[in-house]
Parts: structure tokens; C-alpha cells; sequence
């Protein structure tokens, strides 16, 4: 047996577990199995590993993706770049090498969302959570410059009460890494100067249930190309799969 799971904190709902459990249905690969591993506290991780000897790979969601990483022998570029550990692989030799399958998951989708765009963009980030550092690193490399947006104001980090009309209108690309809107609260939506937006700007919410956002909906009225976070999911959940099997 092949097993493969994901920790965190609490995984009531898990996309990763039907997503993978289904995949080793289609693909006929009954030896796999896809297991949640809810952990009080990062400190139990050794046990977990001791008690599950088939492991191969595992995701690791909220609030483990910074604090598993003392636990890493090794950490592939994506996750050196973002500071954040979304993929562990469990190597031949049994050592544990951390990668982040978000910021290849977000790059791309956000890619194929604005080929074809003739001016060179620059984004305004909401949130400054884990989603956020996935996103700040493809935005990196990208070469489009960014702004990012708290509740709280910080060094280089402007809040939702200093964000004028005028910085959105110049901002074409805005991308939501907020929980903001996500079922069941899905009438909030990011707290923005909507009026200033407009058909030219480009808004990519992270979150993929509704399909729809308030925000993407309101972008939508205003004439702006919207695109949620499905794709960016699933692009994640398969490289998770290909660094597993590399
Ligand atoms: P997180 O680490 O908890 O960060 C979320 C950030 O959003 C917080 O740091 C906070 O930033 C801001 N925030 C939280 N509550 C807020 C509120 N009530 N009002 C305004 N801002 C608020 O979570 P995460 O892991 O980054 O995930 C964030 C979202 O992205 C979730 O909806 C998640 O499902 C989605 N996500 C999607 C994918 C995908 O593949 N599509 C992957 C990862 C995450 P400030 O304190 O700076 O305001």
C-alpha cells in the first residue's frame, strides 16, 4: 500500500482527499490511498510518520505550511521562495523534502488568465496570508510589480481605508488571497473602492467555492475579465502528484 494524506488543524471538508481518492479510482491504482491527519500541534509530526511507515507524500494545509518546515531535510526552490511548505515528499532514503505546489498552481493559472494582455499590469494584493506568499513570489517572477493589501497597515503594506480609487484604477490586476466570500459567507466581498473599477482590470479570486464570487460578480458588472481559483487548485493537486512520483 501507497499512502498519501494531508495535515492540518482541522479538515472537515477536504477537496485534496476526494480529488486524490477519485483520481486512484480513474486511474486504477487501488494500492494508493488518500488519508486526512488532523494535528492538535505540529509536534506530533515525527509520531505520524513513525505510526505510518507506507507513507509516500503528503499535503499540508492550514496553520502547518510555515511551522512544518523545522521538520524538512530539504526545501525545493518553490518553497524557498515562498517560505511556506504546501507538498512534503518522503524520499527513498526516508528524508522529507518540503515544496510549494501553490505558487506553480497560482503562476500558471494566473498565466493562461492574462496572456494576450497588451500593457504591462500591475496588481493589488489582498491579504497577507500563506495564499499571499504563493502569490507574491509568481508575481516575483513574473516581473509585475505589486501592492499589497491588509486590514492592518504596515511597512510597504497599505490597508483597505488608505486604498484610493486612483490606486485601483492604475492597479489592473487585482487578486483576492482572502478568505472573503468563500461559502458559506458568500455575500462579503473584499472591502475595495468599487467605482473604480473598470473593463480593463483583471480580478483573480483565489477562492474557488462559490464558483462565483461577490467580488468576481462585481467585477462582472463593471465590465472586468474575472477568473476563480479552480484551476489554480487543481494545477496544485496535480504537481503535488508528479513531485510525489518524480
Ligand atoms: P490565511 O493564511 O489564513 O490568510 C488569509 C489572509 O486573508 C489573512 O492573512 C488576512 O490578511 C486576510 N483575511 C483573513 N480574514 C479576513 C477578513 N475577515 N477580512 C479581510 N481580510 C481577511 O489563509 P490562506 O491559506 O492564505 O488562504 C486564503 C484563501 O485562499 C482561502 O479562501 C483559501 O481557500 C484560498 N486558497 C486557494 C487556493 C487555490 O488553490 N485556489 C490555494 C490556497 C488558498 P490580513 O491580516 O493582511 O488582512
Amino acid at each position: 500500500m501507497k499512502q498519501f494524506g494531508l495535515i492540518g488543524k482541522k479538515l472537515g471538508h477536504s477537496f485534496s482527499k476526494k480529488y486524490f481518492t477519485d483520481k486512484f479510482d480513474q486511474e486504477q491504482l487501488p494500492e494508493n490511498q488518500y488519508d486526512l491527519f488532523e494535528l492538535f500541534s505540529i509536534s506530533e509530526f515525527p509520531d505520524l510518520l513513525k505510526q505510518h511507515k507506507n507513507l509516500c507524500g503528503l499535503n499540508v494545509t492550514i496553520p502547518y505550511k510555515q511551522e512544518v518546515i523545522p521538520y524538512l531535510d530539504r526545501l525545493a526552490p518553490s518553497a524557498e521562495k515562498t517560505a511556506a511548505v504546501n507538498v512534503i515528499k518522503v524520499e527513498q532514503d526516508g528524508s522529507l523534502s518540503g515544496h510549494n505546489s501553490d505558487y506553480y498552481g497560482f503562476k500558471t493559472s494566473l498565466e493562461r488568465f492574462i496572456e494576450g494582455t497588451k500593457e504591462p499590469l500591475k496588481a493589488l494584493v489582498l491579504g497577507t496570508g500563506g495564499a499571499a506568499k504563493a502569490v507574491q513570489a509568481a508575481l516575483k517572477d513574473l516581473e509585475i510589480p505589486f501592492q499589497m493589501i491588509s486590514r492592518t497597515e504596515k511597512a510597504e503594506v497599505l490597508s483597505y481605508d488608505q486604498l484610493k480609487p486612483e490606486v485601483v484604477r492604475e492597479n489592473l490586476l487585482i487578486i483576492n488571497t482572502t478568505p472573503l466570500g468563500m461559502y458559506p459567507e458568500v455575500d462579503r466581498c473584499p472591502p475595495l473602492p468599487y467605482e473604480a473599477i473598470g473593463p480593463a482590470h483583471y480580478i483573480f479570486d483565489l477562492v474557488y467555492n462559490p464558483e462565483t464570487t461577490l467580488l468576481m460578480q462585481k467585477g462582472q458588472a463593471a465590465g472586468a475579465q474575472v477568473k476563480n481559483g479552480l484551476e489554480m487548485l487543481h494545477l496544485q493537486a496535480e504537481r503535488s502528484w508528479e513531485i510525489w512520483n518524480a
